[in-house]
């Protein structure tokens, strides 16, 4: 029986690419692993695919009596419903420690660095296996998007060497350039729909007794959702009435400029302000350098409830 290894749902390509490889190292230490998904790929995770001939994870949501890996996550609200019927052999994470719990003991490779393929990649490095050059090229990518092109604060100098000793294996001379193309792709937001926006990078948090959703758009320039906050709003306000939400928030992030501009629908918006000590204007707020929902979010907002 195989053992599947999967991200969070809302895969990004973080989730996607630790899949497939924290699923190839584990095939080569004799363990028979399979990469699975929990959902629909990101035009940029795609892109991540195209470019290096990397293989789709299987799409599977339901694991019990299943054995997994699970990676970029330990927490419940975006794990599969049924999560705690499966065997956890281990988890690769770069989160806060979720509410996951196991019953038998497990391989645990957490870390406070930028991207789950940073740790994989030290991974490869104990265990001494060698990373095949498309995955490595996927690995590489996968890192400069979470790291922002390493502009987000949760971007470390494991992650940037990582970056370095992979695209030498890819044979990628300017990773930048390819952070950047990736980033151009990420910023096409031309002909989505405001569902497929507001989820694209979408997670839900257990705060208190709330629950608060907190979506993330990165591109090159905001004005791509002048004409779309209306229908953001919209869609927004839905999200958090079919959820029975407390608040959602969408980040979207200026990677230039280096900013988010927060879109917030709340029960109660001073919770917002006093998180940021700042006042919404039309429930809209601009946070100066704020590139990551992870560290100069999340934090900001748990303690208000
Ligand atoms: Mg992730
Ligand atoms: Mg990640
Ligand atoms: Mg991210």
């Amino acid at each position: 029986m195989s053992t599947y290894v999967f991200g969070h749902t809302n895969p990004d390509s973080d989730s996607i690419v630790g899949a497939i490889s924290l699923s190839y190292l584990k095939n080569q230490l004799k363990e028979d692993c399979v990469a699975a998904r929990q959902g629909e790929i990101s035009p940029e995770t795609k892109f991540i695919l195209n470019k290096f001939g990397g293989k789709l994870p299987l799409l599977k949501t339901s694991y019990a009596g299943e054995k997994v890996y699970v990676v970029d996550t330990t927490d419940l609200a975006i794990l599969p419903n049924d999560i705690l019927e499966a065997t956890v052999l281990g988890v690769v994470d770069h989160h806060k420690l979720g509410d996951l719990t196991t019953s038998t003991p497990l391989e645990c490779w957490i870390r406070p660095v930028g991207c789950s393929n940073t740790i994989v990649k030290g991974m490869y490095d104990y265990y001494n296996v060698k990373i095949p050059k498309d995955i490595a090229g996927m690995m590489m990518c996968a890192i400069l998007s979470d790291t922002v092109i390493f502009k987000s604060p949760t971007c470390t100098k494991s992650d940037v060497e990582a970056v370095k000793e992979l695209a030498k294996i890819a044979g990628v001379e300017d990773f930048k350039a390819l952070g950047m193309e990736m980033f151009l792709v990420k910023s096409a937001v031309e002909g989505a729909s405001a569902k497929d926006l507001v989820k694209r990078d979408y997670k839900e948090f257990v705060m208190g007794d709330s629950r608060v959703g907190v979506g993330q758009l990165e591109v090159v320039d905001l004005t791509v959702f002048n004409d779309k906050k209306e229908m953001l709003f919209e869609e927004m306000n839905r999200v958090k009435k079919d959820g029975a939400l407390h608040s959602i928030i969408v980040l979207l992030t200026d990677i230039m400029t280096e900013g988010s501009q927060l879109l917030v629908v709340s029960d109660d918006e001073s919770k917002v302000e006093k998180a940021f000590g700042k006042t919404l204007e039309n429930h809209e707020v601009w946070l100066d350098g704020v590139l990551s929902r992870k560290k100069q979010v999340i934090p900001f907002l748990q303690p208000l409830f």
